[in-house]
């Protein structure tokens, strides 16, 4: 009906549930082996097939940041160099580790570390750089590889939003150092919660299935045969980080169904750019989405009506929208007031919009965004 029809929520973000998602979790249930087993390696292997590289499945996209750190050595006293603007997560991951998480500016069109103020602060005590690829884009990935090479740096990828996307002709994950992806319920692919490491290094990979484990060495192995670890050995600090087999039956599901997610965030993300590219009042992410699927979809406000008058306008149509993200270095806990201004990302914060985007999300739903979008500030 009409009415309710206009009635209707345009939500932000969701997760994406078909039947078959339904019927594999409770086939899980039905064979009575919740935890971590028979799934769980059919999802890596899937994963390790899909990057053609080693995956590791943990409970969390921030257990496998965490853990990533973890296993090329990083911990107290370290440094890792992650731009400000990124979900907390990624700070949480850096600090859980011992390490500091050295807050960066960005470059001022795709929102990711901007190198030339991550070079200013450098120490003698940063090991690792975390790439964010904010919205799904990866930025100028290659200048992040050559940089951490020219001062030594382990490159830690935190493509939570990038999954599917690619970078010159190559799937995010599928080369460099180290790619750390998230299952949550409304990333590009959900396993409910989850998350997962991709590397090439396989003393990464041996580390973190173990880490994952409470650190119980081999116990994977003994798991995907149907078998306990009860004569083990404990050799470093472990987590209970691991992914269930329910977890991972959702996780084999989306994956296998991706392509129809990952074409429909692609063309709602286009229909945007068609709706919204012309208005003077507000500036896109210059992304291209035939290579990248994106998670968030972000404008920047450049008009004089304030984000929030934008928010509470939109929010009373029935449009949720959110914000991505407040800059980690105004949190308490990663305050330094000794640190030379983010001018970018101190500027730019309050300008950020996020637009509605998931795979359920349809055209004419878009339409009605950006409708109500342009009546508001044009
Ligand atoms: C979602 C997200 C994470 C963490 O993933 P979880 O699975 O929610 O722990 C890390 N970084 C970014 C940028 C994210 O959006």
């Amino acid at each position: 009906m009409e009415s309710l029809a206009s009635n209707k929520i345009i939500k932000l973000s969701k997760s994406c549930i078909s039947q078959s998602e339904k019927e594999a979790v409770m086939t899980v249930l039905d064979a009575e082996f919740l935890g971590m087993g028979q799934n769980v390696e059919e999802f890596e292997k899937s994963l390790t097939t899909l990057f053609g590289r080693n995956a590791v499945c943990v409970s969390t996209g921030t257990a496998a940041l965490q853990l990533a750190l973890q296993a090329i050595g990083i911990g107290s006293g370290d440094e890792v160099l992650v731009q400000s603007l990124t979900y907390v997560a990624s700070f949480q991951a850096i600090s859980a580790t011992g390490a500091k998480p050295v807050a960066c500016d960005i470059d001022p069109d795709r929102f990711c570390i901007d190198l030339l103020d991550a070079e200013k602060r450098i120490t003698p005590n940063t090991k690792a750089i975390m790439p964010v690829h904010y919205c799904g884009g990866v930025g100028v990935l290659s200048e992040v590889y050559s940089f951490a090479k020219i001062h030594g740096l382990r490159v830690v990828e935190d493509a939570a939003h990038a999954f599917g996307s690619e970078y010159k002709g190559q799937k995010v994950g599928s080369f460099g150092d180290i790619a750390c992806f998230s299952f949550d319920g409304i990333k590009n692919i959900t396993s409910g919660e989850g998350g997962c490491v991709v590397s090439n290094d396989e003393k990464v990979i041996e580390k973190i299935r173990d880490a994952r484990l409470l650190g119980v060495e081999k116990d994977t192995e003994k798991r995907y045969a149907g078998e306990r670890s009860w004569d083990f050995d404990v050799t470093s600090q472990g987590w209970r980080y691991h992914m269930s087999n329910i977890m991972a039956a959702i996780g084999v599901v989306q994956l296998s169904n991706f392509q129809i997610a990952a074409d429909k965030r692609c063309n709602l993300a286009k229909h945007y750019v068609k709706r919204l590219s012309d208005c003077p009042e507000l500036k896109l992410i210059p992304l291209n989405y035939d290579e990248v699927v994106p998670h968030i979809f972000v404008i920047e406000l450049c008009g004089v009506i304030t984000r929030d008058n934008v928010r509470k306008a939109l929010n009373s149509k029935n449009v949720q929208t959110g914000i991505h993200y407040k800059p980690n270095h105004w949190l308490t806990y990663y305050k330094d007031e000794a640190i030379r201004p983010l001018v970018v990302t101190d500027s730019i914060f309050e300008k950020l919009l996020t637009l509605p985007l998931h795979a359920d999300l349809s055209f004419s739903d878009v339409d009605t965004v950006c409708d109500n979008l342009l009546a508001e500030i044009s």
